[in-house]
Order: structure tokens, then sequence, then C-alpha cells
């Protein structure tokens, strides 16, 4: 069983789709082993995205995640970092698969509903930054 982290981002929270999305995983065999709703500052956005620190759009895409609450959860399942990157579609919507949460929900390459791990070493970064051991059932 692996553990992957999974953020419903501002613009998806803001339309509601908390339900939605997180049922697409539940329906795909994932289980969720912790969840909650929390607004990050900027500097926690900073922190949580320090691996694209270099990039043109790590000052845009920290706003974004600042601006509003999200969704945090834990999800677990076998291959669950994979299949939730399956599930949620390419980066940029354009490209996503349809039936995807990106093709059916994204607004556009930054604002794109959700994030999930890439990663066994990702997770293992992203999964302690919002959730200590206690919280994960
Ligand atoms: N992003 C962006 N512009 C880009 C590439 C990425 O705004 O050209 C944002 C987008 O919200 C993406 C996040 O930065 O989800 C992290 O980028 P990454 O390449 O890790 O994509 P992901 O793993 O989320 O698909």
């Amino acid at each position: 069983m692996e553990k992957t982290l999974v953020i419903i981002k501002p613009d998806a929270v803001k339309k509601n789709l908390i339900g939605e999305i997180i049922s697409r995983f539940e329906k795909n065999g994932l289980r969720v082993a912790a969840v909650k709703k929390i607004k990050m500052t900027k500097e926690e956005a900073k922190g949580f995205y320090i691996v694209h620190k270099d990039r043109p759009f790590y000052e845009s895409l920290t706003d974004f995640m600042s601006e509003g609450p999200i969704v945090v959860m834990v999800l677990e399942g076998e291959n669950a970092i994979t299949k939730v990157r399956k599930i949620m579609g390419a980066t940029n919507p354009a490209q996503a698969e349809e039936g995807t949460i990106r093709k059916d929900f994204a607004e556009n390459i930054e604002r794109n509903a959700v994030h999930g791990s890439d990663s066994q070493q990702s997770a293992a970064y992203e999964i302690p930054y919002f959730f200590s051991a206690l919280e994960i059932l």
C-alpha cells in the first residue's frame, strides 16, 4: 500500500467541487487516510513548492495557492501515486485525457484544480508538511 498527498486547489474549492473530486478518487479504489480544509499563507505555499523555486511560474503559483482555502488529503492504495496522477490528468488541461479531473475542471495550466505527489520522494516531503503521523488513519 502506497500513500500520496493530494490537494484540491483554490479554484476547485471555490467552485464547490470538493465532493466530486474526492468521489473520483474513491471510485478508483483509493481510500482517504486523512483530510482537512486549510488556507496556506504565501510563505507556506512557497515552502510546499520549494522544488519549483527557480521556475518562472513560482511567484504566480504560490500567489494562487495562497489565495483561498484548499483541501489537503492523504490517499492510500496500491500504486496510489501513479493512480492519482492518471485520474488527475496532464498538468496542462489542454493536454489532459478525456474523463480526467483536469480535463473536466481545470481553467488553465496554473489553475488546474488538483495536486498529487509525483514520486515517493515527493510524497515523503509533502505528507508530513500537512499531517502528523497521528492524523493519518
Ligand atoms: N504550473 C504553472 N505553469 C507551468 C507549469 C506548472 O503554473 O508552466 C503550476 C501548475 O499549477 C502545476 C504546478 O505548477 O500543477 C506544479 O507544476 P508541476 O510541473 O509539478 O505539475 P503537476 O505535478 O502539478 O502536474
